[in-house]
């Protein structure tokens, strides 16, 4: 395939290190609130890429951490600590803010079929490995410890800013307003390998180090938990494009001044999701979450289509108008799937190969999620059976992962159902197993009833029980089965 990639601002081939497999890393969630949909555009359009990888027949690790511990307020290590934060809001201890939080992450990721990765990891349970990294840093030369804490020393570094899509703002850090220079840095974008020392309102949960009890920087956790997972050599490292900077850059500056070598070849940044009043943002607490789309009776699956309707490189604005739109168009795709009853026929190969080569090459386009939903389309208006379209539609949903066919499946149980429910003359309703004979019979007796002619009604029922039928009478009508 072809993927834009961040570090050298073209779309390039993808290649991986070693032929057929891919290391794939992804910036996980920090579990101090609820994900909003925001968060879960990115995870959507990761876990398409994924599934695109593994069609195209590679062989994938996937490796997410969960943030516990170390983010703090601002991404440049300065207020209080994101989790200690929401432990304050809920009154909890810290440990039972994350594992709730996780848990509702994974659940809202089941919700829009997002698969959960190889090897998932909470930042607290690998500190061991964080303090090894850190020795090793300080060991080459690349860390200094000031003021109680550790630093990494960018000006060690031959390069710094390897993601230049950021703008000036971002890159000044310490002199953006409201942002105070911490003195102990000897340069302006020095970070924090380990904390032990904070202004602010102490973690709850603390460590010991060589350099006293305390706890990791944020940045640290995905450089050891991508080198312990996926090796030395990473092929993919995915994540929202705030993450870009500093998050991305300092994870590459630690990586390769602990490894010695190139680390991350390919760098996949998906853009955010706004409303109107910008962008959508956890620590500002107000946002949507998966399951007030649920109370608001949209099927999640729909969030997932309206998210691949676009490309992961442009911002994606969110109302509900266009949500209603994209559920309009889910729906109605559903239902023409629904109508491929055809059981007629093999499946034609030749017809089937031509239209997945068509998709490998557009989704293969830098990601082109929106081709790959037109490619849906040219399947239902090919001049091939109904089962070839089945076949074809399985097929491209192991990438999509809309569920078209069991959602369809539904549709037409929900249908069968409906029929089953005939709307009898009188204002009757008979629910029975679809057998217009039998209602005809059940709607005589009901409207025999309602003539207060009992012996007649009561003749009818003993016909319907020597046929085996059980008739029950409900409000405004009668439900029948056979017994
Ligand atoms: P967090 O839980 O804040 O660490 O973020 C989880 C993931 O969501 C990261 O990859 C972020 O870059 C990404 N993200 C944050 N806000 C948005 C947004 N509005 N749209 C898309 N992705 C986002
Ligand atoms: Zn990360």
């Amino acid at each position: 395939m072809y993927l834009y990639n961040s570090a050298t601002h073209k779309k390039e081939p993808f290649v991986t290190h070693t032929p057929g497999r891919v290391e794939m890393y992804t910036c996980g969630p920090t579990v101090y609130h609820f994900a909003h949909i925001g968060n879960l555009r990115s995870y959507i359009m990761e876990d398409v890429l994924e599934k695109f990888l593994r069609y195209e027949g590679y062989e994938v690790n996937r490796v997410m951490n969960i943030t516990d511990v170390g983010h703090l307020a601002s991404d440049a290590d300065t207020g209080e600590d994101k989790m200690l934060k929401g432990a304050k809001r809920e009154n909890k201890t810290v440990m039972d803010i994350a594992r709730f939080y996780t848990d509702a992450f994974f659940d809202d990721c089941a919700k829009l079929n997002i698969k959960t990765p190889e090897v998932v990891q909470p930042a607290t349970g690998l500190i061991d490995e964080f303090i090894q990294v850190v020795s090793g840093l300080i060991d080459k030369g690349y860390a200094y410890e000031a003021g109680g804490n550790v630093y990494f020393d960018t000006s060690k570094l031959e390069r710094y800013y390897v993601f230049n899509d950021h703008d000036e703002e971002d890159l000044a850090v310490g002199v953006r307003e409201g942002v105070e220079e911490d003195v102990n840095k000897r340069s302006k974008n020095d970070f924090v390998l380990w904390f032990t020392k904070s202004k602010f309102e102490d973690q709850a949960l603390k460590w010991d180090s060589p350099w006293g009890v305390g706890y990791p920087g944020w940045h640290i956790e995905c450089s050891c938990i991508s080198m312990k997972f996926n090796g030395e050599w990473l092929d993919l490292h995915c994540g929202g494009v705030d993450n870009a900077f500093p998050h991305h850059t300092n994870e590459i500056a630690q990586s390769e001044a602990y490894l010695g070598h190139p680390w991350c070849k390919q760098w996949f940044h998906v853009h955010h999701l706004n409303t109107n009043s910008g962008k959508m943002s956890k620590s500002k607490g107000e946002f949507l979450t998966v399951s007030l789309l649920e109370e608001k009776g949209y099927d999640p699956l729909a969030y997932r289509f309206f998210c691949l309707q676009s490309h992961y490189r442009k911002g994606l604005v969110f109302s509900w108008e266009n949500l209603d739109n994209a559920a309009g168009a889910y729906g109605k795709l559903i239902r023409r799937i629904a109508a491929l009853t055809g059981t007629d026929g093999p499946v034609d190969e030749e017809a089937a190969k031509q239209l997945k080569e068509k998709f490998l090459t557009q989704v293969g386009n830098d990601l082109n999620t929106s081709m790959g939903v037109t490619c849906l389309y040219d399947v239902l208006k090919a001049p091939v059976n109904d089962v070839t379209k089945r076949s074809v539609l399985a097929s491209f949903d192991q990438v999509l992962s809309l569920s078209l066919l069991e959602r369809a499946a539904v549709l037409r149980e929900k249908e069968a159902a409906q029929a089953k429910t005939a709307a009898a003359p009188g204002g009757f309703t008979i629910q029975g197993e679809g057998d217009p004979a039998i209602d005809a019979l059940v709607l005589q007796r009901m409207e025999a009833k309602k003539a207060k002619n009992f012996a007649e009604a009561d003749r009818i029922r003993d016909e319907l029980k020597a046929q085996g039928i059980e008739v029950t009478d409900v409000p405004g009508g009668a439900v029948w089965k056979r017994v």
